[in-house]
């Protein structure tokens, strides 16, 4: 069967990586979290001092794009790809909400989102990949045959940021996580590069009611629907 390219956009903690994870693991595609890349360069950016409380050092940034390296390793244990930068795993570190707060800012960078969407496109080229982001159907693969924005209320997008922080020991509260969603929710929609929005043909997934074990069953009905045209 031919390999097709699917596109997962969506707001901030919508699910969109669980049930693009778990559909490449069931279908034998390769998965690309395009939020670890924006993240993986703002940890970057937090650890070369290029974020100070006076904003982004984008000059000096523009300087450092190419020491930046960024890969994915399957991990063995997990079944799941973690972020590289520079050749260290960092999948937890860009999960905090130090660098939650940072991150659109550094992603609304015209010259950051140059660089990433380059080299998404070089991982995704030879097809049978399931990237998720905010610009994959509209910028990246716009000819991507299966395309799905997803979506879910702000109150249990929170609550599922929470229990997954929570779940990994990081100290936080509901409030914090509920005024970071819809703060990068606003500044992702409202950048002039690439701002997120739903793609003419992309299909709308509102998960607010849906278990996890659902999504996954929508989604594969998804595929079977368009590899079997
Ligand atoms: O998907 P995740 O929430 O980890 O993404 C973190 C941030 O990276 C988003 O809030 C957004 O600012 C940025 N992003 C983006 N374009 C993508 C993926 C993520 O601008 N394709």
């Amino acid at each position: 069967m031919n390999k097709i390219t699917i596109a997962i956009d969506g707001h901030s903690s919508c699910g969109k990586s669980t049930m693009a994870k778990d559909l490449a693991r069931e279908i034998g595609y390769v998965y690309i979290d395009t939020g670890a890349m924006y993240r993986a360069v703002t940890l970057y950016c937090l650890q070369n001092g290029l974020i100070t409380d006076e904003g982004i050092d984008t000059n000096e940034l523009k300087k450092h794009m190419d020491k930046i390296s960024i890969t994915f390793l399957l991990n063995p244990v997990t079944g799941r790809p973690d972020t590289y930068l520079n050749g260290v795993c960092v999948e937890d570190k860009i999960r905090t909400l130090e660098v939650s707060g940072k991150v659109s800012y550094v992603a609304a960078l015209d010259f950051v989102r140059e660089a990433m969407v380059d080299l998404q496109r070089l991982m995704g080229e030879a097809k049978g990949v399931i990237m998720d982001g905010r610009d994959i159907g509209t910028v990246v693969f716009p000819n991507a045959e299966l395309k799905i924005f997803v979506t879910a209320s702000d109150e249990i997008r929170a609550k599922r940021r929470y229990d997954e922080l929570t779940a990994k020991g990081e100290k936080c509260n509901m409030e914090d996580i509920l005024a970071n969603i819809r703060e990068r929710d606003r500044i992702d929609s409202t950048r002039a590069v690439s701002p997120l929005r739903k793609a003419d043909d992309a299909i709308i997934l509102d998960n607010s009611n849906m278990s996890i074990a659902e999504q996954k069953e929508w989604l594969l009905a998804q595929y079977q629907r368009v590899t079997a045209g």
